[in-house]
This record gives C-alpha cells, sequence and structure tokens, in this order.
C-alpha cells in the first residue's frame, strides 16, 4: 500500500486528533497536530505579556519562537514541555486571534509542508486541505453539532479532573469557530475535494473504521 497524505479539518473540538492519532497509529504514519502550533505561539505571546491582539508585536516575536512536537506527542516550545499547558482555555483563545495574522500562518505553514514531506502523514487543523497540503490524497472535513462538541469536551474535561462548565465550553467553541471561518487569511471552510463526516451520532470506533475504510480506497 502506497504511503498517503491525509488532511483531517473542521471546527473546533470536533474531535479530529482522537481520530487522526489513532488512524495514524493503525498505519504507522506521523500525526501532526497542527493546532498545538498555533497554541505555543499564544503560549509565547501571554507568557511573555505580549497582547495576542497586537498584531506587529506577537508578528515581531515569531523570531524567538522554536517549535518541536516529538515522536511520542509532546509538544515543546524553545525546549519547554507545553504539551499540557497549551490546552488551557485562554491558550484555545488566544490561539484563535494570533491565528488570523498572515505572518503567523506563513511561520507555520511552512514548518507544517516540510514536517508532511514525503507523505505517510496525518495532518488535523483548520486549512490543511485547503492550503498547507491542497495534494493531499485524503481530504476529510470532520463536523459535529456545537452541542455534542461541547459535551463531549465537558465529559473529557471531567475525567481528566479538570474544572469544566458547559455552557462556557459552548460559547468558547461557537467564538473559535466564528473566527476561524470569518477571517481573511486562510478561513476554515471544507476542501473542494474533501468528505464531510458528521460524526455527532458516530462513536469513535465508527469514526476511525470508517475513515481507514478511506485510507485503503485512496491508498490502494
Ligand atoms: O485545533 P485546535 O483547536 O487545537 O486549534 C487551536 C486554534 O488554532 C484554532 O481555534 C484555530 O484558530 C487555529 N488553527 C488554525 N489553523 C490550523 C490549526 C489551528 O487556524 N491549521
Amino acid at each position: 500500500m502506497k504511503k498517503i497524505s491525509i488532511a483531517i479539518d473542521g471546527p473546533a473540538a470536533a474531535g479530529k486528533s482522537t481520530i487522526a492519532k489513532k488512524v495514524a497509529s493503525n498505519l504507522g504514519y506521523t500525526y501532526i497536530d497542527t493546532g498545538a502550533m498555533y497554541r505555543c505561539v499564544a503560549y509565547y505571546a501571554l507568557a511573555h505579556k505580549i497582547d495576542v491582539h497586537d498584531q506587529a508585536a506577537v508578528e515581531g516575536m515569531l523570531k524567538d519562537v522554536k517549535i518541536t512536537m516529538t515522536p511520542e506527542g509532546r509538544v515543546l516550545l524553545n525546549d519547554e514541555d507545553v504539551t499540557l499547558s497549551i490546552r488551557e482555555n485562554e491558550v484555545s483563545m488566544g490561539a484563535s486571534v494570533v491565528s488570523s495574522y498572515p505572518k503567523v500562518r506563513n511561520f507555520l505553514v511552512s514548518q507544517q509542508r516540510e514536517m508532511a514531506k514525503g507523505g505517510g502523514v496525518i495532518l488535523d487543523g483548520r486549512d490543511i486541505g485547503t492550503v498547507v497540503l491542497p495534494m493531499a490524497e485524503l481530504k476529510i472535513y470532520q463536523v459535529a453539532s456545537v452541542e455534542c462538541r461541547a459535551k463531549r469536551r465537558h465529559k473529557e474535561n471531567l475525567e481528566k479532573g479538570i474544572e469544566s462548565d458547559y455552557e462556557e465550553i459552548k460559547k468558547e467553541i461557537a467564538q473559535r469557530d466564528h473566527n476561524d471561518m470569518t477571517r481573511e487569511c486562510s478561513p476554515l471552510k471544507k476542501a473542494d475535494d474533501a468528505i464531510e463526516l458528521d460524526t455527532s451520532d458516530m462513536s469513535i470506533d465508527e469514526v476511525v473504521a470508517h475513515v481507514m475504510d478511506l485510507v485503503y480506497e485512496k491508498a490502494n
């Protein structure tokens, strides 16, 4: 079976990374969580008291941002392990702001393309099928209702022992979707040749099995 490139895009908290990780593990592919990279930029700004709304300041600090994604799935920012801290709500909202800046996008997209060189990769994000890897052999646009996404994220937080408020999560997800879909530079949208998958009423195993079928179709 030939090694292909897989793009999974979709709105916030649609379960893209859960599916991408499992499919990557089944296939022995490299998984790249591009959202984590936007989160790193926001985290760096917050940690250095740089206002995420100050576009020039955020763009100016990019030269000091070095992101490493380890094969074990850890995220390093200038060699500091930020895997967990970039999941904080403040960082999510900050990522949604800094991701609208063209220089931030160019900075990260070129690194993502470099990491994806050679195929055998699965990337998830908002612009993978449209901008980062327009030639990807398989493109999935993964969606679920906002209620369903908020419910899943809320449950996940409680299981991890993280304080969680369902209404707050729903509001945050809706706000991030709005930002991502309405920004000028690389807005979130389904690529023309992407396959839309509504996972609202599907289990994780069902989604993984469906994506695996699609991979076999494309890679054989
Ligand atoms: O995927 P995740 O929710 O971790 O992404 C955090 C934020 O990063 C998103 O809300 C979005 O604004 C931004 N993002 C993006 N393009 C990507 C991945 C993430 O704009 N490819």
